[in-house]
């Protein structure tokens, strides 16, 4: 399915996360230190390192990243009161791991974007 990242492992099933949702193309499971109340990564089952990597036959793939966020929002009961999705990009954006992910944040109000 993949290689090389943590993520990776946990598409996998070789290292353990809470996974809310997995289909064909994509995984979700919370993140592993939370920064809200709801943290939650999706992440493509196939491994593409950064948004600047992606290429236009992964705009389905990408659609599929943001409504899953939204149907897991909608899911797990926050839809209504908001969320924010977060996706970094390389050392400037804040990327730890390159395995492309979106963060489905919620649960609370969440402040200003860059929490200033
Ligand atoms: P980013 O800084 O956008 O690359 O976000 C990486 C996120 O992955 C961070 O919020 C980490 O807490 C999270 N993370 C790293 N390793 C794991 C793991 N094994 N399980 C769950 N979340 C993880």
């Amino acid at each position: 399915m993949s290689n090389g990242t943590i993520f990776s492992k946990i598409i996998k099933g070789e290292v353990l996360a809470d996974i809310v949702y997995q289909d064909e193309y994509i995984t979700a499971f919370r993140d592993m230190l939370p920064q809200a109340p709801v943290h939650i990564l999706i992440v493509p089952n196939l491994q593409i390192k950064t948004l600047n990597d992606v290429v236009d036959g992964d705009t389905h793939l990408l659609g599929r990243i943001l409504m899953a966020a939204v149907g897991i929002a909608k899911n797990i009961g926050i839809a209504e009161d908001g969320y924010r999705l977060v996706m970094n990009c390389n050392k400037h954006g804040g990327q730890e791991v390159y395995h492309i992910h979106l963060h489905l944040l919620g649960g609370k109000p969440l402040g200003s974007i860059l929490g200033a």
